[in-house]
């Protein structure tokens, strides 16, 4: 079985021949090229958040990040770009080797050092999100940047669990509730365009939500999700450029083609 990471033996130029959907022109993340974007009409509808403390389900080492499962039925998400209301099944992150690169969308060139995204489905025309995965209106994915500055107190519950999971395949509870409003800065101008998941299979049916933005962890908080190894604990270290440990796992801006990135105020 082929695995998909982000070393340059398996690293996304290598995700094509895999997953065709990645050749496609409406892949993510791009490059927002601030003077390029257009303003949204004030015919458009306010996008509609609603985040708040979570159960979570389950902490989980993919191998390539770690993603976080809600459970949280009582979420939405609608208005902006939306037809629907969405609701949110589980956010990652994506992050550098050091502080000066991780995030997946750049901002005129410029990247990040982390990127979480909270994805959401379509949870007003589909039963699952297994469901929705695979349909065109399918999914909806916030994007928030994240910089270097005070340490993230929320999101300190759960990195200090990231030592039980540092192996892939290991997974971890989380007694409490997270409150995921705090991933999400105060400021709600966004930018909006028409994309695709980042990771295999590249599915082209995700509507990109990116504030403008960006929220801060402290640079010791994200020293901390460096030390997630990309190999299972039965395994041997993988002899790659990363020594086996979970870093830059971003992938590269896509070109946008035909596609315009909307800018919206709240
Ligand atoms: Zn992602």
């Amino acid at each position: 079985m082929t695995t998909w990471g982000y070393t340059k033996g398996n690293g996304p130029h290598t995700w094509l021949e895999t997953f065709p959907a990645a050749k496609g022109n409406l892949q993510s993340p791009i490059d927002i090229s601030t003077a390029d974007c257009i303003n949204a009409s004030d015919d458009d509808q306010p996008l509609k958040i609603r985040l708040s403390f979570s159960k979570i389900r389950n902490v989980v080492n993919t191998g390539y990040g770690f993603r976080v499962d809600v459970d949280s039925e009582d979420s939405e998400l609608s208005g902006g770009p939306l037809q629907n209301k969405y609701r949110v099944e589980q956010f990652h992150f994506h992050w550098g080797r050091d502080d000066k690169t991780g995030s997946e969308h750049t901002i005129d060139g410029v990247a990040f050092p982390s990127e979480v995204h909270l994805v959401h489905w379509n949870a007003e025309k589909y039963a699952s999100f297994s469901e929705a995965a695979s349909k065109d209106d399918g999914l909806a994915v916030l994007g928030v940047l994240i910089q270097v500055g005070e340490k993230h107190e929320e999101m300190s519950k759960l990195i200090d669990l990231l030592p039980n999971i540092r192996f892939k395949g290991d997974k971890t509870s989380f007694d409490g509730e997270f409150d995921l409003s705090t991933l999400l800065p105060d400021m709600r101008e966004y930018w909006t365009y028409p994309g695709s998941l980042t990771t295999p299979p590249c599915s082209e049916n995700v509507a990109w939500i990116v504030f403008k933005q960006p929220i801060e962890f402290s640079s010791d908080q994200l020293t901390v999700f460096r030390d997630l190894c990309s190999y299972c604990e039965c395994d041997q270290c993988p002899d790659d450029e990363f020594g086996g440990q979970i870093v830059d796992n971003f992938r590269p801006p896509l070109p946008i083609g035909d596609r315009v990135v909307r800018e919206c105020k709240f």
